[in-house]
């Protein structure tokens, strides 16, 4: 494989009046009586101008895929950085039908519709781009600190985050289920390797539709032995801020292009704000904050409500910094979250808010660590404790106190990039209206 050269690297003085060949896709294309002027689209979003006589150009339509061999020329009517290229040579890969699905305006349903074509549109690939560099900074984190990689099963038979959200699946002659979660596999590993995350695709039939529910999302998950709240809030603090940052340094061009005032987020550090949960809930209740009840009534938000995206917005909408809301009531959480020992009823877990509203985008706890009560709040929880029979193990022979949280990649590039709905940062979402493309 030859190295070709992309749009963005040619433009600069030292390719001027250079013969330089690019590959891509015809972006848009004008053909004049003698001249087409043609954008190239390369392999990662970049684009230039090139010229080629019209003759050359008249079977190239919009998504055809090129070559184009010619000569740099700095020209600053050129649209997209002031260089185009006087074409010599072209070659055609492939030629588009001309009835490419995809202009200039198109109803948010289209897109999805069209989703496999629609990634090619520059606001996506750009997206994608960021979500890249906030999975390789992630990557890059866990190594810098020595936690292992591993990787969990998805058919599971067991619940993580409680049964109704739970995929159903035909496993040969029995049911079994999309994972919800990699955690407690990850707990397993903490006795065989110490520290261990994992990137998992994670399944949830969230039945609400939400601008920050997907049906499947890409569930970061970290878990370590030794380690208690205060611990595993610092580990969240740390590899949040070296995501933001490094994202931020390496992909500047790209928020530029996405219209992302990044000045706020070059200020995210550790540490993070703080609060608790009956804190949160004082504040609400502050401002006559109301939740809406089952038959539409609105009421009070009262000690005990889980936190629901528009008390978190009301919290956070004002913060610069991820939020911490620490001592949630026990019955909000799930069975495996250790209840602290000093205060009966509350939990040693945390949420991190993300700020200006955005909401949930990552919940860690120290995990409970005794066997009976880990096994009465599974029957509270309505789940079957015969499938948790391997999960109890962990706490029969030689358990450890450990500490472990679950971040969305979704949510975290929603935040990253000010985008309402988390569709937008999803390549292929599926919801409960969308399974395809
Ligand atoms: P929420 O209360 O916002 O619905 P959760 O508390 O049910 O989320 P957890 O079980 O704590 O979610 O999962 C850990 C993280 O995974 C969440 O903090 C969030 O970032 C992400 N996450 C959970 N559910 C979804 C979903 N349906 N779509 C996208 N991301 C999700
Ligand atoms: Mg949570």
């Amino acid at each position: 494989m030859s190295t070709y050269l992309r749009c963005n690297d040619v433009k600069s003085s030292s390719y001027e009046e250079k013969e330089v060949t690019l590959r891509g896709w015809i972006h848009r294309i004008r053909k004049q009586k003698e001249i087409a002027f043609v954008l190239l689209r390369d392999d990662r979003g970049g684009v230039i101008q090139f010229t080629i006589p019209s003759t050359k150009a008249i079977d190239l339509t919009i998504e055809s895929c090129i070559q184009i061999t010619g000569n740099v020329r700095k020209d600053a009517r050129a649209p997209e950085g002031g260089y185009e290229i006087r074409g010599k040579d072209l070659k055609i890969f492939g030629i588009a039908r001309a009835d490419y699905p995809i202009g200039e305006y198109q109803s948010e349903d289209l897109l999805l519709d069209y989703r496999h074509l629609a990634v090619r549109t520059r606001r996506l690939s750009t997206i994608a781009k960021i979500r890249a560099s906030v999975l390789k900074f992630s990557r890059q984190w866990f190594i810098e600190n020595d936690w292992l990689e591993i990787n969990a099963p998805v058919i599971v038979k067991d619940a993580v985050e409680g049964g109704s959200s739970l995929f159903e699946i035909k496993y040969f002659d029995r049911i079994a289920f999309l994972s919800q979660s990699a955690q407690l596999y990850l707990e397993a590993m903490v006795f065989a390797l110490g520290p261990v995350w994992s990137i998992t695709e994670s399944f949830r039939a969230e039945r609400s539709r939400t601008v920050r529910h997907l049906a499947e999302f890409t569930h970061l998950e970290a878990e370590a032995p030794w380690m208690y709240q205060e611990d595993i809030m610092k580990v969240q603090e740390n590899l949040v801020s070296f995501i933001v940052q490094n994202t931020l340094s390496n992909n500047s061009a790209d928020f530029e292009f996405l219209d992302r005032n990044a000045k706020e987020l070059g200020s995210i550090g550790p540490p993070f704000e703080r609060i608790s949960y009956g804190k949160a809930v004082d504040i609400l209740r502050s401002k006559d904050f109301t939740l809406i009840g089952e038959n539409g009534t609105r009421r009070n938000i009262e000690w005990g409500d889980d936190l629901n995206i528009e008390s978190e917005r009301e919290i956070t909408k004002d913060c610069t910094k991820p939020l911490f809301v620490s001592e949630f009531p026990i019955d909000t959480k799930p069975f495996y979250v250790r209840e602290d020992p000093n205060k009966p009823g509350i939990s040693l877990s945390t949420d991190l808010l993300a700020p200006r509203g955005f909401g949930e985008i990552s919940s860690g706890s120290e995990r409970e660590t005794d066997v009976e009560s880990i096994k009465s709040r599974i029957v509270k929880q309505s789940l079957d404790p015969k499938t948790y029979g391997w999960y109890l193990d962990l706490r029969r022979y030689g358990s450890v106190p450990h500490s472990g949280f679950g971040l969305g990649i979704e949510r975290l590039v929603r935040w990253i990039l000010g985008m309402e709905d988390i569709k937008d940062v999803v390549l292929f979402p599926r919801t409960m209206s969308r399974v395809t493309p």
